[in-house]
């Protein structure tokens, strides 16, 4: 069952993660469920091969065609994959849906040039670099945006049909899955999938593991009162997180932790009147420089501290 973009995690009954094998290009990670009666997948990994083989593999596991598709939020790592699956039907909240309408067509040329720039930035931060761990990431990071750049020319955007607002129950003839959503946090509307009998949690990214949360555009403060719904509403032993590997209920208060000792950090940072270069310079939040994507800290701390400057200038 796994292959080069993905690993096969159970994570429950009838419940599987998909993970993503790191600079594979599959990038995000997606989850497979067999409600008795029907299949359902939650989300469609960076790339379309990825998302064929994702498809692929769901119909193998559970012996039956995909029958819905949940997208638990607009970003590409979790929706490239969508045109691989021409006949199940696609879920998402309005406003995933909304911004993936507006979207529009793919401008490959658009897209290429800007993977271009992050292609040269990150080689730019590479050379700066001696940490193996970075390396490695970068590494990562660098053949993930190559393996999209390629990908881009066939690629073409599928927006989800079913919506919902706050909560949206499918019912299978082996076990029902509550596809619902706090507003957004990582993202401007992120969903995510539980299984009550399952005890089991699809995340999408407002949950990951031992893998730096990308911030940028989203709301931090309004994720950290997500996941502590999340932890207060829901029974978990499992989760099937965005990045990383299917773990237990412990990678809440992780997340939880590394959002508001960033907020911290930053804020001083944005209090102390020195220049971002100099706190750029420090490298990644201590505690957290093992973590996966650790070059996205940057982007969350370059992100944070520009929107905190702002505020204070007020
Ligand atoms: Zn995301």
């Amino acid at each position: 069952m796994n292959n080069k973009y993905f690993t096969i995690q159970q994570a429950a009954e009838g419940v599987w993660g998909a993970v993503s094998v790191p600079g594979s290009g599959s990038l995000g990670n997606a989850a497979i469920i067999d409600l008795g009666d029907l299949t359902v997948v939650v989300d469609t990994t960076n790339l379309p091969q990825s998302g064929a083989l994702l498809r692929h593999t769901a119909e193998q596991l559970t012996n039956k065609p995909v029958k819905y598709v949940v997208n638990t939020h607009f970003h590409g790592d979790h929706v490239n994959g969508n045109q691989e699956f021409r006949n199940s039907e696609f879920i998402s909240t309005v406003w995933t849906r909304d911004l993936l309408s507006d979207m529009g067509e793919v401008n490959v040329d658009f897209m290429q040039q800007n993977i271009r720039k992050l292609i040269a930035s990150l080689n730019a931060l590479r050379s700066q670099q001696s940490d193996p761990h970075m390396l490695t990431e970068i590494d990562y990071d660098l053949s993930v945006q190559r393996a999209l750049y390629d990908a881009i020319p066939s690629l073409c955007r599928v927006v989800p049909t079913i919506t919902f607002d706050d909560k949206l129950v499918i019912q299978g003839t082996k076990r029902t899955i509550e596809v619902f959503s706090y507003g957004g946090g990582h993202s401007l509307s992120d969903a995510v999938v539980y299984i009550p009998e399952e005890r089991t949690l699809i995340a999408g990214d407002l949950i990951t593991n031992k893998t730096i949360p990308v911030m940028p555009y989203g709301n931090p403060y309004a994720w950290i009162r997500i996941l502590k719904r999340i932890q207060k509403d829901l029974k978990i032993d499992t989760i099937v997180p965005g990045h990383g590997d299917v773990s237990n209920s412990d990678r809440i208060t992780d997340v939880m932790r590394f959002l508001e000792s960033t907020i911290a950090y930053v804020s001083r940072a944005a209090t102390s009147g020195q220049a971002e270069s100099c706190w750029l310079e420090q490298g990644v939040l201590e505690g957290y420089e093992d973590w996966h994507l650790p070059q996205y800290f940057r982007w969350n701390f370059r992100w944070l501290f520009n929107s905190m400057l702002v505020q204070n200038n007020r």
